[in-house]
């Protein structure tokens, strides 16, 4: 019986479209390029379990449910403002985490973002800005973009969000997130941040989440004489510092020790 050569034509389509479709599959899935994430650069010599891939920049019911756990069971419990609860309930942590981490995205824990560096623990988060008792309309400054999960959680609560960043690949990844969860109006900088950024001084809040071994001066100028308040931990590198909360009153600077912590070193730009 002769083979019908329509029906084997159809047949090698057939082929061919699915064989298509499966190569558009795989490699949608290598590059993270499915909607919802973005590339963002690796750095060569990073060890693979810190390298920063993609982000998933999708909020789902799945990681509401889960920051909501979050909030109940770590955060309310510690924070009495309910206006920091509220903000650590909106912004999606998962979102700010290397794609290796996600499943620990909302574990009340510290966790690595690459470069040597950590996003801090949820709760601890939420502690620092409580501290810093932001009313809408303050200007706050922060030292350490990191992720840039703590700016957009300051973002919450006021419009005024100044950041600091001293590694440029860090900053470049927090602008790229922060500007897809629609945090596009906070100010970020290179620079090295224990001088602090001068040009919008006073403010009226500061948190530094990188600790020196003492307190800059620069940053105590640039803190507001009128109450202004900054939260910092102080301590040798690699040990556990002291968070203290520093409050000035014109030319007096009055310093209250909170707990203890354990930050990653405060860096100056000579070492890097
Ligand atoms: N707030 C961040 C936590 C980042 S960890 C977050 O929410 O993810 C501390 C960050 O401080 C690191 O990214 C580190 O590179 C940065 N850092 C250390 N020394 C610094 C300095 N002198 N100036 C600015 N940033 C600094």
């Amino acid at each position: 019986m002769q083979d019908n050569p329509f029906r084997s034509t159809n047949l090698a389509l057939r082929f061919m479209l699915l064989a298509t479709l499966l190569i558009c599959l795989i490699a949608s899935g290598c590059s993270g390029a499915e909607t919802g994430a973005i590339s963002t650069p690796v750095a060569p010599d990073e060890p693979s379990a810190t390298r920063v891939l993609n982000r998933q920049l999708q909020d789902s019911e799945d990681t509401r449910e889960q920051r909501q756990r979050l909030v109940d069971n770590y955060i309310a419990p510690v924070v009495s403002d309910a206006r920091v609860v509220a903000a650590s309930q909106a912004v999606p942590r998962h979102c700010f985490i290397p794609t290796e981490s996600l499943d620990y995205a909302y574990y009340d824990h510290a966790l690595p973002i690459g470069y040597g560096q950590t996003i801090s623990q949820p709760s601890l988060v939420a502690t620092m800005t409580e501290l810093l008792e932001l009313e809408d309309g303050d200007r706050v400054l922060e030292i350490g973009t990191g992720s840039g999960y703590q700016a957009a959680i300051l973002r919450e609560l006021t419009d005024e969000v100044y950041s600091i960043e001293i590694i440029p690949q860090l900053l470049d990844i927090a602008r790229e997130v922060l500007d897809a969860l629609d945090y596009g109006d906070i100010h970020l900088l290179r620079a090295d941040g224990y001088n602090g950024w001068p040009e919008y001084a006073p403010y009226d809040a500061i948190i530094v989440t990188a600790a020196p071994d003492h307190l800059p001066t620069p940053l105590v100028e640039q803190l507001s004489p009128e109450g202004g308040r900054m939260v910092i931990p102080i301590g040798p590198v690699g040990n556990v510092q002291t968070l203290w909360l520093v409050i000035r009153q014109q030319d007096e600077v009055q310093m209250e020790r909170i707990m203890s912590v354990v930050f990653v070193p405060f860096t100056r730009e000579q070492d890097s």
